[in-house]
C-alpha cells in the first residue's frame, strides 16, 4: 500500500487478524465515514442539532425512539447508568459521582463482569453507581435477581460478548422480564454486535454499540433506546459526560458509518472472509501438530474464525510462542490469543485489506516450518509470558 502513513512516522505496519481491538486502532474506517468527517471538520455546527440528526439515523437503524453518539460504548455504559440515576435533574447531574439520595444500585450478573480492556463494573461505578453483582460466575437464577432489586435499584446492565460466561446465566428476555416487573430499566452493552435491533426488540430500554467495531465508524459509542432514558443519558454531557465528549466529526462520521452499514454488501464480505479462512485452513491442514477448524462467532454474529490448535510435541512450538513469533515478525501479525493457554488461537478475517490474507498464510507457514525443523520444542512457560504481559506498557513512553 503506497499510501501507508505508518512507515513515515516510524510505526510498524501491523496486520490485524485478531478482530476489532482498541489496542490496534479498532477497525478499518469505511470511506463514507472518512468523507463525512473531513467534510464537516472545517464547519461550525450547533452540536445538539447535529446530535438530533444522529438520533434520527440511530432510530431508523435500531428501531429505537431516540439515540445519540458519545465517545465509546464504555462511555455509553457510564452515561446510560448516570441517566438512570439522575433522571433530568440538572443539579443531580452536576453532583455526580456523588448521589443523594442513594438510588444508585446497578445489577449485573457476576458472569458478565468481564474486561473489554477495562472492567465493565468500573464503567458503572464511574457514574456514581454501586455495581451489585448477582449470582455466581457460572450461575444466575431468577431468585438472585428478584431478591437483589430494592428501592435503591436504578438500573440493570446486561453484557453481550464472547468474553461473558455463556451458560447458566439469565438470558436477556428473562433478565428484562424480572427487571421490568419492578420498574427497573435494562441497559444492554452490545458493543461488538452486528444486530442493531434485536436487543431493543427483546425489551432492552437502552442498547449500546461501539461505532468503531463492526460498523467501521470513527471511535465512538452509540446510545439507542427509549426517548426519556436516552435524553437523561444525553444530559450527562453537562456533567460526567464532558470528559467523554465527541466532536462534530465523530458524530457525523458515526452517522455515515450507520448509513453505510445499511447499504453494505454483507453477503459479499462474508464470502471474501470465507475465502481467507479456507486459504489458511488449506495451508495448515496437513502440517504435523496443527489442527485448523472454521468456527462460528460465539455471540452469533455472521462471522466465522479459524481456530488454530497446536500440539507442541509435534509442531515443535506452543500456540503462544507461535502467536508471539508472528507478532514480532515482519510485518507484525497479531492473532486473537485470549485463550492461548489452551494451545489455540484464532485468526479473525474481518479486518484485513485484500492481499494481507496471503501474507498471513505465508508467515504462518514460515514460522511453522522453522519450528518443525528445530530440534527442540519452542515452549516458553505460560507463567513467564503472563509475568511479562504488562512490561511494555509499564515502561511507556520509553
Ligand atoms: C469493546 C467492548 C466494549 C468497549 O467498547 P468501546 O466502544 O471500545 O468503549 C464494551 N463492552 C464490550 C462487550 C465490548 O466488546
Amino acid at each position: 500500500m503506497s499510501d501507508d502513513i505508518r512507515a513515515s512516522i516510524g510505526l510498524r505496519p501491523v496486520i490485524n487478524v485478531s478482530g476489532t481491538m482498541t489496542s490496534l486502532g479498532a477497525s478499518i474506517v469505511v470511506p463514507e465515514a472518512i468523507a463525512a468527517m473531513s467534510s464537516i471538520l472545517p464547519q461550525f455546527v450547533e452540536i445538539n442539532d447535529l446530535q438530533r440528526k444522529a438520533s434520527a439515523v440511530i432510530a431508523r437503524l435500531t428501531g429505537a425512539e431516540a439515540g445519540f453518539v458519545t465517545a465509546s460504548c464504555s462511555a455509553g455504559i457510564s452515561l446510560a447508568v448516570a441517566g438512570a440515576i439522575t433522571g433530568n435533574n440538572l443539579l443531580a447531574i452536576e453532583k455526580l459521582p456523588n448521589v443523594t439520595p442513594e438510588k444508585n444500585e446497578v445489577l449485573v450478573q457476576t458472569g458478565h463482569v468481564v474486561s473489554y480492556g477495562a472492567p465493565v463494573d468500573q464503567a458503572i461505578r464511574l457514574a456514581g453507581a454501586k455495581a451489585v453483582l448477582i449470582g455466581q460466575a457460572t450461575s444466575t437464577h431468577r431468585f438472585h435477581m428478584e431478591n437483589a432489586i430494592t428501592e435503591r435499584t436504578a438500573a440493570a446492565v446486561y453484557v453481550v460478548s464472547h468474553h461473558v460466561v455463556d451458560y447458566g446465566l439469565l438470558n436477556l428476555k428473562e433478565f428484562v422480564e424480572i427487571a421490568h416487573a419492578k420498574g427497573v430499566p435494562v441497559i444492554v452493552d452490545a458493543a461488538s454486535e452486528y444486530d442493531l435491533r434485536v436487543f431493543l426488540e427483546q425489551g432492552a430500554d437502552i442498547a449500546l454499540y461501539s461505532g468503531h467495531k463492526f460498523l467501521g465508524g470513527p471511535t465512538s459509542g452509540i446510545v439507542a433506546g427509549k426517548k426519556e432514558l436516552v435524553r437523561n443519558a444525553f444530559l450527562q454531557n453537562m456533567g460526567i459526560g464532558r470528559g467523554m465528549k465527541v466532536g462534530k466529526e465523530s458524530i457525523f462520521g458515526a452517522m455515515a458509518a450507520l448509513e453505510a452499514w445499511e447499504m453494505r454488501d454483507h453477503t459479499g464480505i462474508r464470502e471474501r472472509e470465507t475465502g481467507y479462512l479456507n486459504l489458511w485452513k488449506r495451508m495448515l491442514d496437513d502440517r504435523p501438530g496443527v489442527t485448523a477448524l472454521i468456527e462460528p462467532d460465539p455471540t452469533k454474529n455472521p462471522l466465522d474464525r479459524l481456530r488454530v490448535i497446536l500440539k507442541p510435541e509435534e509442531a515443535h512450538i506452543t500456540a503462544w510462542d507461535l502467536a508471539d513469533a508472528l507478532a514480532r515478525g515482519t510485518p507484525p501479525i497479531i492473532v486473537r490469543d485470549h485463550e492461548v493457554e489452551h494451545q489455540y488461537f484464532y485468526l479473525d478475517p474481518c479486518n484485513l485489506h485484500p492481499g494481507q490474507e496471503k501474507i498471513v498464510a505465508s508467515r504462518l507457514a514460515e514460522e511453522l516450518d522453522k519450528a518443525h525443523a528445530s530440534n527442540e520444542i519452542i515452549a516458553t512457560p505460560i507463567e513467564i509470558r503472563g509475568k511479562h504481559r504488562f512490561d511494555a506498557v509499564l515502561r511507556w513512553p520509553d
